[in-house]
């Protein structure tokens, strides 16, 4: 059986496109960027790490350790990709909680071999003996391992090869000071993207996609699309599944609002649950100050979810703000939800 794909860009509009059905997975590989032309946005970050990157190449080293945060589907695992692509390394993907021991990490470091990558995506979710056995390892290339119980144990020293460490989390904020101080190659925070990038990047994934869409739909995705790359890409391929089922295969500026509204997605890219964390702090919280522990009680969602996923665009927006009180809902919101805040209402009686 063949699983072979194309990886090069099918031409828009091409009705022999599909040679075969491809899962969402498949296509999220083909859809990640490649190269640093591919990677679209983020200057001051490429440019950075080009620097970072160019300089060790020349110098016949690995680069140094690299810290990427931010909110998810921004481009970080597609950044550690690029990386290894541009120094002709493998890259090792695994996962702060996937390490649960130290002998895991033992594992997957004595398998490098020199020049490798190894990606940890979600660093903040590393226990704590694991994150110090990473300390010597990153900053001098050594492992202990004690072997033995009791007061027979002894500790043995191994040398690794020389590696890059590229770790990513969506809350940098928890990272442990001394972890943080290892990456030595530098912490660096992605942003949200701007809407003409937000545009380029559509206007690719379609063109790999193989699918037309059209200005005003595109323009309709990229607007709803919460600045995320990653969003984007899962509406594209949503709208294109409803231009099938109900259009021509084409995507009109009609079809995506009609797909849309059956997601539940409205002008802002807001969906259902982000409705609902800001109606549950205007209407049963006054429009706060309120905890996060309350909002999460009140509208059935994990406190990580709402503020790993759904606050970070929320105050992209300006609907909401974190004090050092609580969560407090802006007059934005208000607006935006047609509901009239406290402050309009001796105006209207
Ligand atoms: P993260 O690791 O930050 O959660 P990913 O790297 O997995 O995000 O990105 C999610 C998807 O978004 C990728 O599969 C890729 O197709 C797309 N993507 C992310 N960043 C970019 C970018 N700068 N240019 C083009 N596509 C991107």
């Amino acid at each position: 059986m063949s699983t072979h794909h194309s990886l090069h860009p099918v031409s828009p509009g091409n009705p022999q496109k599909q040679e075969e059905p491809r899962d969402d997975s498949t296509l999220d590989v083909l859809l990640r960027p490649r190269s640093w032309e591919e990677y679209i946005g983020q200057d001051r970050l490429k440019q950075n790490l080009r620097i970072l990157i160019d300089a060790a190449r020349k110098r016949g080293e690995t680069p140094e350790h690299i810290l990427l945060s931010g909110p998810a589907g921004l481009g970080k695992t597609s950044m550690a990709h690029v990386i290894a692509r541009e120094m002709q390394a493998e890259i090792r993907i695994t996962s702060g909680p996937a390490i649960e021991r130290v002998g895991d990490l033992a594992s997957i470091l004595t398998n490098l071999l020199p020049g490798d990558i190894l990606f940890i995506d979600e660093v903040h979710r590393i226990n704590k003996t694991v994150e110090e056995t990473l300390y010597p390892a990153m900053e001098s290339r050594k492992l202990d391992i004690i072997i033995g119980k009791g007061p027979s144990a002894r500790i043995i020293q191994l040398d690794l090869p020389q590696f890059t460490l590229i770790a990513a989390t969506t809350r940098a904020g928890l990272l442990s000071s001394p972890l943080r101080s290892r990456f030595s190659g530098g912490a660096f925070r992605l942003d949200f993207y701007s809407l003409p990038d937000m545009q380029r990047i559509l206007r690719r994934s379609a063109s790999i996609l193989g699918v037309t869409l059209e200005t005003p739909a595109l323009e309709r995705i990229a607007r709803v699309s919460r600045f995320t790359p990653r969003v984007a890409n899962r509406l594209l391929k949503r709208t294109r599944d409803y231009a099938e089922v109900h259009g021509q295969g084409v995507i009109t500026d009609a079809m995506a609002c009609l797909a849309f509204e059956l997601l539940s997605i409205d002008d802002m890219g807001l969906d259902a649950m982000d409705r609902r964390i800001l109606e549950t702090i205007i209407k049963k919280f006054g429009g706060g100050p309120v905890g996060l522990h309350a909002i999460g009680a009140a509208s059935s969602e994990e406190e990580d979810t709402i503020e790993e996923v759904y606050e970070p665009y929320l105050m992209q927006l300006g609907f909401l703000e974190r004090t050092p009180r609580g969560r407090v809902a802006t007059e934005l919101a208000y607006q935006h939800l047609g509901i009239a805040s406290a402050k309009q209402k001796p105006l209207l009686s």
